[in-house]
């Protein structure tokens, strides 16, 4: 069968299909060399010079993820903040910026940090009203425009072709931070996006034991090289051994995100209506404000992250954490096992995440036990 032809679930399985040409062996070597040796006629004749820029073990992770979603081309990073930062860093100052009010809350405190030092100018829509960003984008002026769907912590969807075509109007680019969707169950690109970004140390890895970021362009274009050139230039590389550890963790990306979404569902209905849980926020919930959101752009499942506001406010929400014996109490998301966090309290003052919210990153575990611990924690509140 020809490689175009494969379901995605087949590539991330089999790696792309590669099969080591010196050896035979099925799994990709790990390229642990920092530099590349010169032929005597002064050429690279492989194409890697030195591993800041390339490496052997990169590509393979690469190709893979743009594949699987759908784009010309991809780039991983040594964190999720590397990948996010790199194309704020292609702008120019008096260049304008427009990003959502509820995001991932260590890139919007580093994009206004960013943005006042390098005199970017920036403006955040309210995500509870996502047209208010047409009255703030600017024709001209207006080069990224930033969302995160589904987003930190209370899940609220963006559309992303209604973006696209707000940022494209404006000669904008959209850049979609999709790290809880996965391409899995969402590709931005197929809905107008230009750029994708992934905390990798979530979903695609899997495993809460990588840490990286990935980038991936609908066009290879000379904005692209320009990324390319921040990652390069800046030396955001992943080490060669965490890039294969990524994509060992991509084999069984598909698994993952399908049995965490199960779970993460079967967990939402079960406290959507329990005395001691005042709402859940959940967009896979028909109840969850953008659900029709989710449901346009999503497929095959809405996710492993759920919030819970817990009856009783913070103190009963920290306490309902302290119960739990089976979920870690630990930050980050996208692991096999499954994690709560209180949000406000790692998020600090000016946070806009209730003080009663509990974030919860589902995993893979028996959905039985899960929802068993959940229960005899908030029994003892
Ligand atoms: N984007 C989202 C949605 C995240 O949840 C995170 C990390 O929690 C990041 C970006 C940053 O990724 P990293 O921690 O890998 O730098």
């Amino acid at each position: 069968m020809r490689n175009n032809d494969l379901k995605p679930e087949t590539l991330s399985a089999q790696a792309l299909g590669h099969v080591d040409e010196t050896t035979g062996a099925v799994t990709p070597p790990i390229h642990l060399s920092t530099t590349f040796e010169r032929n005597a006629d002064n050429s690279y004749p492989k194409g890697f010079v030195y591993t800041r820029s390339e490496n052997p073990t990169y590509d393979v992770a690469e190709d893979l993820l743009a594949r699987l979603e759908n784009g010309a081309g991809g780039l991983i990073f040594s964190a999720g903040m590397s990948a996010a930062v790199a194309p704020f860093m292609t702008l120019r100052p008096g260049d304008h910026v427009l990003a959502p009010t509820v995001m991932y809350w260590a890139l919007r405190s580093w994009l206004l940090d960013f943005t006042a030092q390098w005199n970017i100018e920036i403006d955040f829509f309210d995500v509870n009203k996502p047209e208010s960003a047409t009255d703030l984008v600017r024709p001209g002026n207006t080069k990224l425009v930033w969302i995160e769907t589904p987003a930190n912590p209370l899940w609220d969807c963006l559309d992303i072709a209604w973006f696209a075509q707000l940022s494209h109007d404006s000669g904008a680019r959209l850049c979609v931070d999709s790290t809880a969707a996965s391409p899995v169950l969402s590709r931005p690109i197929d809905h107008g996006a230009d750029l994708v970004m992934h905390s990798a140390t979530k979903y695609l890895n899997g495993h809460s034991d990588v840490l990286g970021g990935a980038l991936i362009a609908a066009k290879a274009d000379e904005w692209w090289d320009d990324i390319r050139r921040v990652r390069t230039a800046h030396g955001m590389v992943m080490g060669p051994f965490e890039a294969w550890l990524l994509l060992r963790g991509m084999r069984t990306l598909h698994l993952r995100v399908r049995k965490a979404s199960e779970n993460a569902m079967t967990i939402a209905e079960h406290f959507h209506n329990h005395p001691k849980v005042a709402s859940v926020l959940y967009p896979g919930l028909p109840t969850h404000a953008t659900h029709d959101v989710a449901a346009k752009q999503m497929e095959d499942g809405f996710g492993g992250m759920l919030s819970l506001r817990i009856d009783g406010g913070e103190k009963a929400a920290i306490k309902t954490a302290a119960n739990l014996e089976l979920i870690h109490r630990a930050t980050s998301l996208g692991g096999v096992e499954s994690l709560v966090e209180h949000r406000a309290s790692i998020e600090g003052k000016g946070t806009p995440v209730p003080a009663d919210l509990l974030r919860f990153s589902i995993g893979i575990e028996d959905v039985g036990d899960l929802i068993q611990d959940l229960e005899q924690a908030l029994l003892a509140v």
